[in-house]
């Protein structure tokens, strides 16, 4: 049985959020060179280039890469052998990211509810999902959710008889719809099953794997790389200006779901792909 103190968790989250905002994780910044480098379009290699500088900017002036700092949101997969101390765990995070977003400068971008829209002065409450592991270790996966590009995701309950092609065709025809408003180059996260609240999770969870990283299960990679081929021939293009570029990656999460029941939702994420993951024991 590990311990793990309120307070160290408190820290820990602070400097997720903050290293989050300033500092681009390598793996998208890699995809953005590597974009760069097949990008078709003169404007598209020019918008390529200017979030490279933004992205490097941010990281030496450690200034927030976009004035939309996002929800924080949080995946933990908790050590059925671990043993919170001090406080409860969804309050060490809450006020770690209230820390983290006052003491950096970051942007509080939280209401308290969509009835009264008045904001909570401190980013928080952060959104929290819990995954009971073995063990006796805690690991903290958090991304900063840029508002544009969550507006544009989409759910829908396909029907069984809409196949694979129906599958694809709703995915394709989200992005369309999204066009620059998510903010490409995009993070296409895919859920496809369980049920109505699992699947929409999954388009989420999927987010969190490093860009460039395929699904281990051959037959999701497959789909993930025809994805990409398919929404890049859509001409959408960096910050939507036009060109190959409209996804830098395309991450299927796919579970067991009810016999009536093809669940299907696309969670996108924006080029400003913030994540950061720390473990703690
Ligand atoms: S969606 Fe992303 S890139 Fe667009 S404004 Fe929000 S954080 Fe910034």
């Amino acid at each position: 049985m590990s311990e793990i103190h309120y307070q160290d968790i408190v820290e820990e989250v602070k400097g997720m959020c903050q290293r989050a905002n300033t500092d681009l994780g390598d793996d998208v910044y890699t995809a953005f060179k590597k974009a760069l480098s097949a990008e078709r379009s003169e404007t598209g290699k020019e918008v390529l280039t200017q979030l490279i500088e933004n992205a490097d900017i941010a990281k030496a002036e450690k200034v927030p890469m976009c004035q939309d700092t996002g929800t924080a949101v949080f995946i933990v997969e908790l050590g059925q052998d671990c043993h919170i101390t001090g406080g409860s765990l969804i309050e060490a995070i809450n006020e770690g990211v209230a820390k983290g977003y006052g003491e950096g400068y970051l942007r509080n971008s939280m209401i308290y509810n969509p009835l009264n829209r008045k904001n909570t002065g401190n980013n928080t409450p952060a959104i929290v999902h819990l995954e009971l592991v073995e063990g006796d270790e805690m690991t903290l996966h958090m991304t900063a959710k840029g508002g544009g590009a969550e507006n544009m995701s989409a759910m829908k309950m396909l029907k069984p008889s809409d196949g694979m092609e129906g599958v694809k065709e709703y995915i394709l025809s989200v992005v369309k719809v999204a066009g620059p408003n998510a903010c490409p180059p995009l993070i296409v996260g895919i859920g496809i099953g369980g049920n109505f609240e699992r699947c929409t999770y999954l388009a989420k969870k999927s987010l969190f794997r490093p860009v460039g990283a395929r699904h281990p299960d051959p037959e999701v990679a497959e789909l993930e790389e025809e994805l990409i081929g398919e929404i890049n021939r859509l001409g959408i293009g960096p910050q939507g200006m036009g060109g190959s570029t409209t996804a830098l990656d395309v991450k299927v999460e796919v579970e067991s779901c009810h016999i009536a029941a093809l669940p299907v939702a696309v969670n996108l994420n924006c080029h400003a792909s913030r994540h950061q993951t720390v473990v703690m024991k």
